[in-house]
C-alpha cells in the first residue's frame, strides 16, 4: 500500500537575501524572503512528504513564529520531517518536484539540488526528480516577484 502527498510553496524575491533552492545557494542579485532560509523547493517537498504520511503540514511542524527556525537550514527541516515519517512506520518511495522561477536558470544547479534533496531524504538520487520551468513572463513568477514550487511524494508502509 502506498500513499501520495502534494506540496506547494512560494516565496517573495527581495534584495539582501540568499537564493537557496533545494539546499543549494545560487548566486543572484535577489534572494527569497522568509523566516527560515526560505528554500521554496525544499518546503514544497516537506509538505508533500508530510501529506503522504498524513502528518499535517510544514506550518504545524515548524511554525514561522518559532525563533528556533529563524534562518533554519530547510534541508535539516526535511531530515526532521523524514524522521517523523519513519516514526509513523513509513518509508519514502520517491519524490518529484518542479521549481517555477523566471531567473536565474536552474539547469547548472539541478543535479546538485537533486543530490542534496536525495541525501536529506536518505534516498538514491534516482528516486528524487527535480524539474524547472519559468512563469512565461506572466504572473508573480513571470514578473520576477517571487518563486513557486510544487512537489509530490509517495510513501509506503515498511
Ligand atoms: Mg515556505
Amino acid at each position: 500500500m502506498s500513499f501520495s502527498g502534494i506540496g506547494y510553496d512560494c516565496h517573495r524575491l527581495v534584495p539582501g537575501r540568499r537564493l537557496v533552492i533545494g539546499g543549494v545557494e545560487i548566486p543572484h542579485e535577489l534572494g527569497l524572503d522568509g523566516h527560515s532560509d526560505a528554500d521554496v523547493l525544499t518546503h514544497a517537498v516537506i509538505d508533500a512528504l508530510l501529506g503522504a504520511a498524513g502528518l499535517g503540514d510544514i506550518g504545524e511542524h515548524f511554525p514561522d513564529t518559532d525563533e528556533r527556525y529563524r534562518d533554519a537550514d530547510s534541508l535539516e527541516l526535511l531530515e526532521t520531517a523524514l524522521t517523523s515519517v519513519i516514526a509513523a512506520g513509513l518509508e519514502v518511495d520517491n519524490v518529484d518536484c518542479t521549481l517555477i522561477m523566471e531567473a536565474p536558470r536552474l539547469g547548472p544547479y539541478r543535479q546538485e539540488i537533486r543530490e542534496q534533496l536525495a541525501r536529506a531524504l536518505n534516498l538514491p538520487a534516482t528516486r528524487v526528480n527535480v524539474k524547472a520551468t519559468t512563469g512565461e513572463r506572466i504572473g508573480f513568477v513571470g514578473r520576477g516577484e517571487g518563486v513557486a514550487a510544487l512537489a509530490v511524494a509517495s510513501v509506503s508502509a515498511r
